[in-house]
């Protein structure tokens, strides 16, 4: 069950008062993660697969154990298969540079996706002289709706990678991830989710979906910054050629050649950012304990409110597909006003926190919406209804003092 009021006296920087609605961005972390990693801090800081000293062993042991519930919380059939990444760009450009491209191979994309899952895909396209198709959002831009018979026009048996967003960071819009997938595997291609929008907030199954990767950050889920998460399913994991080689990642050393361990391993070379990894296990706990159909249902339920109070005020434009197709973020203008201004007067006035800007996705805001950018609003399990009437409120008191 989720009890709203209690969760939010588990967030430290609620009680100065702020209303925080820049989720997307990051969210705000929970006394229980912090725990865990003052924890670590204070019991048991040693580094991780290299002591046979107990501090190592707990370490290890830990870091392991944060391991099998990120498997466990997207339903991977293994914890090899989860490879701990610092954030979701990270996770896709080691798919980027470590799938063995051919020239003339083709991948897949859309407009609405952020930079991070698709300027990678425009460098793989330049150095390997790979086709790059990108799908565009069927009917009204601003709906940002993709339609699964596009993209059953353009994969075919070229097509190594399908990479899409989940959930898009400038809409909230959810796309239909499952039969797409199902399109790419019948002509042999691989599926790369970006699941940053999606993971934090709804069950996603890795299973269920089918995909071949799944990239998020721990960073937007109620985990400590420096904490991500790379899914490959197992019959791939020697496909994809690490980002990183060295120290932890190696089965064996010669003095002229070197064998790369088993996933995970063979991905996480170096020390890793052991703290951030254990608060993630701890993020997953919590978010566990409410549970993940909790949380979507109720962030559906804060998602509609904001639409509709929102659409219903003058002089404000908001890019939005009906709530139904989305979850979590808003994003709109109002009237001429500069984005920037408006998130400054929010936080100058009402201690609102919303992005402001292009949010990391130039193609679909300045090429498709014609927009030099917007206004994001994005909530979390932790806000309230209230909270969007007071947010509601202040964008009336911007638009009687601003708009002419
Ligand atoms: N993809 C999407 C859809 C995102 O929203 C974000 C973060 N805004 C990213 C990728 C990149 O996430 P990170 O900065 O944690 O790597």
């Amino acid at each position: 069950m989720l009890n709203v009021r209690k969760v939010r006296k588990d967030f430290p920087i609620l009680k100065t008062g702020i209303i925080y609605l820049d989720n997307a961005a990051s969210s705000l972390t929970p006394e229980p993660v912090l725990q865990k990693m003052l924890e670590f801090y204070c019991h048991y800081r040693a580094n991780v697969g290299r002591g046979i000293h107990h501090l190592s062993q707990k370490a290890s042991e830990e870091y392991e154990r944060a391991r099998t519930k990120v498997a466990d919380f997207i339903n991977a059939k293994s914890e090899n298969e989860v490879i701990m990444t610092k954030n979701t760009t990270e996770g896709i450009n080691l798919i980027a540079s470590g799938l063995k491209w051919k020239k003339g191979e083709k991948i897949v994309t859309s407009l609405i996706e952020h930079h991070s899952d698709f300027i990678v895909w425009l460098r793989v396209k330049n150095n390997y002289d790979i086709e790059l198709k990108t799908v565009r959002p069927k009917g009204s831009v601003e709906e940002g709706l993709l339609d699964v018979t596009d993209f059953e026009k353009i994969i075919d048996d070229k097509t190594k990678l399908v990479a899409l967003t989940h959930v898009s960071n400038v809409l909230g819009v959810i796309t239909p991830i499952e039969e797409i997938t199902k399109i790419a595997h019948e002509h042999g291609a691989y599926v790369l989710v970006d699941g940053a929008q999606s993971v934090p907030h709804m069950k996603v199954d890795v299973q269920k979906i089918g995909c071949d990767f799944l990239a998020f950050s721990g960073h937007k889920m109620c985990a400590p910054t420096g904490s991500g998460v790379l899914y490959i399913r197992k019959e791939l994991s020697e496909e994809v050629e690490p980002l990183c080689i060295g120290g932890g990642a190696i089965a064996d050393v010669e003095h002229d050649s070197y064998t790369l361990d088993k996933s995970p391993r063979r991905f996480e070379a170096g020390t890793p950012a052991i703290a951030d990894v254990i608060g993630l296990g701890a993020a997953i706990d919590y978010l566990q304990k409410i549970g993940m159909k909790n949380i979507e249902r109720y962030e559906r339920k804060l998602t509609t409110l904001m639409y509709e109070e929102m659409t219903a005020l003058p002089n404000v434009e908001v890019y939005s597909p009906d709530p139904e197709q989305k979850i979590g973020i808003m994003a709109f203008n109002i009237k001429d006003l500069n984005p920037h201004d408006v998130a400054l007067a929010l936080d100058v006035s009402a201690n609102i926190m919303v992005r402001s800007g292009h949010h990391c996705a130039l193609p679909f805001i300045r090429g498709l919406l014609h927009k030099s950018g917007t206004i994001r609003a994005s909530t979390y399990f932790y806000n309230t209804e209230e909270e969007i009437d007071k947010f509601v409120s202040a964008l009336k008191e911007i638009i009687n003092s601003l708009v002419e």
